[in-house]
């Protein structure tokens, strides 16, 4: 059983702990370089931001700042500074505002009196206002070109102010020319590109914003001294320009009401402004997440497709392997009931031939041995009833029925050996000679002439010496039983061996097959031969015994008369031998 504790799934706990830290390193690594990545990138895109609302924000301050100069010089402003045409004047300066797109243009006395305005006409008209406090008017009267954000202490509306001084003949400043630009278009564009931006002044005080509750905050405290010029300067009205919620945090960043922004700045050449660009810096952080979960599911989702496969191989090679197995057993259980069957067979089929064979040769020694004691007991009773003391006839009988009885016991002894005697090498040409050794007798005493070819060859076979003795035996004296009644009696033995095989046959003049095939003469009890000379067994055990050493036996009639019968045995290989 896993032990918990120590084991979480297969994995030992202190396996898994270091794995876990491996993929936590992994996946911080992989947060801080993504995050560094997207910030960067986030950092560049806002950068060009910045650069161009720059551009927009000094093209836009830049269009109408030659205006007042330019009227200044005009002899309709000049007359009207010297107290002439003055209503005339201010209507040709609503053609003018109309046409340059300036909010207003107006002409003020060196009292900062508005003498002619191009708002005129309007309830809100700037005529008949004083704006000395304005620093645009200080500065220009005294004969510069000067220049001034504030919220318009007539119409409250926050406006860009350009002014010049207006000269006469002699140089000397007599008036104020003064071109109010509305800038509230540029804050409209800002707000509808849903971009975070603002403007501020030389005191910290935003200007411009994209979002209007930003305007005329504060992101600097502003000393007393600032906040009590500005007041008398009227620059931004009643504002309270309070401290807005901004605080620079690392380099490039900065919170700003409760949010963080990548703060990237750029200088406005008026004024002393700066603009600000407050890029996302959540956005960043949001893709570096997303990297990390989007990395850490495609790594969980290999981790688990692989182990799905491995599993499954695994899976697929087990059921394999016991289908294997299984298949194995069967094919085990099969061999081994076919074995225990051809051995049962074997058996019973042994026992049945041994029975068969027994009954038969049981039936076979009674009828042979049954004559001869028959005929015994009559010579007996003969001899008994003719009451002679010369006994030499019925001796002379006796032991003609005893000879019989001898080669009846001779017969069965022949199929009496041992059956399961082992095969060993032998050399053929002793085996031929041990056969021949044996009938040697039998051959003389039937006249017969002998020839041997080949009896001499050194070619071995696995052999029983003593069994393929017997065979050649039988063979001989079939041979010589077969020319018994022959006036020519020729044996003729040949020992024949070829690459694989040696042939050992015997042939005779005798009286042949008779077109008999060998299969009927291999029969058991198959025999022509006279009552008491033969059993027909000889053939069927010699036939047993060749096919015990891996052989066969046949039999043909020889054209010339008499019969061939052959025994062909495989070969032993000695190791001289080529194959
Ligand atoms: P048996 O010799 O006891 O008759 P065998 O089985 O040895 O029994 O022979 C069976 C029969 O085959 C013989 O009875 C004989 O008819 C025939 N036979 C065997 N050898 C020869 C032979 N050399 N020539 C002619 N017939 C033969």
């Amino acid at each position: 059983m896993i032990n918990l504790k120590t084991h979480i799934g297969r994995w030992p706990i202190g396996l898994f702990l270091a794995g876990l830290f491996f993929a936590a390193s992994l996946g911080i690594a992989l947060y801080l370089a993504a995050n560094s990545v997207f910030t960067q990138a986030e950092l560049t895109r806002a950068k060009a931001r910045a650069n161009l609302y720059q551009t927009t924000v000094e093209d836009t301050l830049r269009r109408l700042d030659y205006l007042p100069f330019i009227l200044a010089r005009n002899k309709m402003v000049l007359r009207a500074a010297n107290g002439l045409d003055r209503a005339s004047l201010s209507l040709r300066l609503a053609e003018l505002a109309e046409k340059s797109g300036a909010e207003a243009i107006y002409l003020m006395d060196m009292d900062g009196l508005t003498i002619a305005a191009s708002n005129y006409g309007s309830p809100q008209t700037f005529l008949g206002q004083n704006y000395r406090f304005r620093p645009y008017f200080q500065d220009a009267a005294k004969g510069r070109h000067a220049e001034f954000f504030a919220i318009g202490a007539t119409t409250s509306r926050p406006g860009y102010f350009y002014a010049d001084p207006v000269r006469n003949t002699l140089g000397q400043t007599v008036g104020v020319l003064v071109v109010k630009a509305d800038l509230s278009r540029l804050t409209d564009i800002w707000r509808r590109s849903a971009e975070s931006i603002l403007v501020s002044n030389a005191d910290g005080i935003v200007v411009l914003a994209s979002d209007p509750d930003w305007r005329y905050g504060s992101i600097r405290t502003l000393g007393h001294t600032r906040r009590a010029a500005i007041a008398l300067e009227r620059q931004f009205g009643t504002e309270p320009l309070s401290l807005l919620d901004w605080k620079q945090t690392e380099s490039g960043k900065v919170t700003f009401q409760g949010n963080e922004y990548l703060d990237v700045s750029a200088k406005i050449s008026r004024q002393g402004w700066t603009l600000h660009y407050l890029g996302n810096a959540d956005r960043a952080r949001e893709q570096a997440w997303f990297v990390v979960i989007l990395s850490a599911v495609l790594v969980v989702s290999v981790i688990a497709a692989v182990n799905f496969f491995r599993s499954r191989r695994l899976r697929f090679a087990l059921a394999a392997s016991l289908d294997d197995r299984a298949r194995l057993e069967k094919e085990i259980e099969d061999r081994r009931a076919a074995e225990r069957r051809l051995e049962k067979a074997q058996l019973d089929l042994q026992r049945a031939s041994k029975l068969a064979a027994l009954g038969e040769l049981a039936a076979s020694i009674t009828h042979e041995l049954g004559q001869p004691i028959s005929a015994m007991r009559n010579y007996i009773a003969a001899e008994e009833l003719s009451g002679e003391e010369d006994h030499t006839g019925l001796v002379q009988n006796l032991s003609s029925i005893a000879s019989r009885m001898e080669n009846i016991t001779k017969q069965l002894r022949f199929f009496s050996s041992p059956v399961q005697d082992p095969l060993g090498p032998v050399l053929v040409k002793d085996v031929l000679a041990g056969a021949l050794s044996l009938t040697k007798h039998t051959i003389d005493q039937a006249d017969i002439t002998l020839r041997i070819d080949g009896g001499d060859i050194p070619e071995m076979i696995s052999a029983n010496a003593h069994r393929l003795e017997q065979v050649l035996v039988n063979l001989i004296r079939n041979a010589v039983s077969a020319m018994q009644d022959c006036p020519i009696r020729e044996m003729a033995i040949e020992l024949v061996a070829d690459d694989f095989e040696i042939t050992l046959s015997v042939s005779d003049t005798g009286l042949g097959l008779n077109n008999k095939a060998i299969e009927t003469l291999q029969e058991p009890f198959h025999t022509t031969r006279r009552s008491g000379e033969g059993m027909g067994l000889g053939l069927a055990i010699s036939t047993a015994i060749v096919k015990e050493h891996n052989g066969r036996i046949s039999a043909h009639q020889r054209k010339s008369g008499g019969a061939r019968f052959s025994v062909t045995i495989p070969r032993l290989a000695t190791p001289k031998d080529p194959q």
